[in-house]
């Protein structure tokens, strides 16, 4: 009789942040339908993120599992129940936080050991995954949740070094070395780079993350081909990297539960339903959507000037505010009279909002956004024009992908990169965030915009369908591993 090949099996191991675990399950679902047996690793207080999923997952026969392991917060010296970025509240536990994931290096060598996955998709994060994942004899895959332009840009700054030769933080300096010619300033860039040399900790790091990255078995990119084409061929043809794009990850919530607890399936429905409510009233492309990603921290100095640029444009607007301060009083960070003059016009929630569908509502017109690469995609995907205010992270880079190269978005003029829980020095004003908002929301270059943010989500569309260039990648990334030619 003739038995079944035991299923391709892949086990997961996503950051410990909302930005990495949201994609991550996403991709392991892709994996799943296409009958690859899909483990996610994680920790004891981040398995609720991934259980309801997985139960629905389970529930239409797909093969989903979660494993568990122990995130050591005390032995790096942190208070118990610290097993997220987002819960993160100083400087130095974040230090702390970075000390306990490098602790799970040995955890992971026994999993892997245990349960003999034949590849590890880990993240980015972790650059000595790679090592742990060759002791036990099976291919990783780095997972780093950012574009292949991105990528690109990191490679040009590691390679020529171009920070070292401008004389101020404003002065504009041009990427060198890739295929557009992209300017921007060394205050944009992370603090520790600006007046780093070669060897500070965190151009050390990301030389480690670097080398993690070429000597694993390749990249996984949540992207699509027509959407950085030249990219894609940087990537992979001069810079001689092996990658797969399997994106947009986020159009594998087809049902509205899927989409609508998507990252957060704690909050309450009525939440929820409120804001979706509350759309449905609006009249088509009239509203703007403002969220700055799951962790951001803006000042109550700069909330101020955001709700007099928004009165200022006259926009409706629903508008996600989260500060890691809870206790601070909304009146601080309103101005007065604010919150009576906007009824109607505006809706204001401080809860986890249902994001993908909240693009997806045709009331929305355009999407005040950090340029975290998740929310960029999302924007893209739903064919939404954005208003970018990128604060930290690689989301100065995604930012001139979104105003430079796709021209689907208008920039507040962020100049300055900072940590996401420091405060700025530089404020934007509310002259600068009224004119970007106009600028994507009404007229007629309004409407260039749109119709090119239009074409992009079609093709995103195209590109999971079956034939598509993700599709496709996804099939001869499979094939790679079952094959073992990866
Ligand atoms: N998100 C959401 N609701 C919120 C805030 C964020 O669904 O209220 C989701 C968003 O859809 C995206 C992710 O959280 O998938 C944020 O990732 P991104 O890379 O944009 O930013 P990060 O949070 O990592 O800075």
């Amino acid at each position: 009789m003739d038995s079944k090949p035991d299923p391709l099996h892949v086990l997961f191991f996503p950051h410990l942040a909302h930005g990495h675990m949201i994609p991550t399950i996403d991709m392991a679902r892709v994996f799943a339908r296409q009958g690859v047996k899909a483990t996610i690793l994680t920790t004891q207080l981040n398995a609720p993120f991934f259980s309801k999923t997985i139960e629905r997952e389970r529930e239409l026969g797909f093969e989903i599992d979660i494993l568990i392991i122990k995130f050591p917060s005390v032995e790096a010296g942190l208070p118990e129940g610290i097993e997220i970025i987002s819960s993160i509240t100083s400087q130095e536990m974040g230090f702390k936080f970075f000390k306990a994931v490098s602790l799970l290096q040995q955890p992971l060598q026994q999993v892997l050991q245990d349960c003999r996955p034949n590849c590890l998709v880990a993240d980015g994060m972790f650059p000595w995954a790679t090592e742990v994942a060759s002791k036990v004899g099976i291919p990783r895959l780095v997972f780093h949740g950012t574009s292949y332009f991105a990528s690109s840009v990191f490679d040009s700054f590691h390679r020529y070094q171009p920070l070292k030769d401008v004389i101020s933080d404003d002065q504009p300096f041009e990427v060198p070395g890739i295929p557009d010619k992209i300017k921007m300033t060394r205050r944009q860039q992370p603090v520790e780079l600006r007046d780093s040399g070669a060897n500070s900790e965190i151009t050390v790091l990301l030389h480690k993350l670097l080398e993690a990255e070429i000597s694993s078995s390749g990249v996984i990119m949540n992207s699509f081909q027509e959407l950085e084409p030249a990219y894609v061929e940087h990537y992979r043809k001069t810079l001689g990297r092996k990658s797969w794009h399997i994106g947009p990850l986020s159009l594998c919530n087809k049902n509205r539960e899927d989409k609508s607890e998507r990252g957060n399936a704690n909050v309450s429905s009525i939440d929820r339903v409120e804001c979706l409510r509350w759309l449905d009233l609006k009249k088509q492309n009239s509203v703007l959507y403002i969220c700055f990603g799951s962790v951001s921290w803006i000042s109550a100095a700069q909330l101020i000037k955001i709700a007099e640029g928004i009165e200022a444009s006259g926009v409706d607007f629903l508008w996600v505010v989260r500060k890691t301060n809870k206790d601070e009083d909304k009146e601080e960070w309103l101005p007065k009279g604010f919150e009576e003059r906007m009824k109607g016009k505006g809706f204001i929630t401080r809860g986890w909002a249902p994001q993908v569908l909240i693009l997806e509502h045709e009331a929305i017109g355009g999407f005040m956004t950090h340029c975290g690469w998740n929310s960029t995609l999302e924007s893209i995907t739903a064919g939404v024009p954005m208003v970018t205010w990128p604060l930290s992270n690689e989301q100065f880079i995604n930012e001139k992908l979104v105003t430079d190269i796709l021209r689907v978005g208008v920039g507040v003029g962020a100049q300055e990169w900072c940590r996401w829980m420091e405060g700025r020095k530089l404020l934007v004003t509310e002259e600068n965030i009224s004119k970007a908002i106009a600028e994507v929301m009404v007229g007629e270059e309004a409407d260039n915009i749109r119709n090119r943010a239009g074409a992009l989500k079609e093709m995103a569309k195209g590109a999971v369908e079956e034939g598509g260039s993700s599709h496709s990648d996804l099939m001869a990334l499979l094939d790679g591993l079952r094959f073992n030619s990866i």
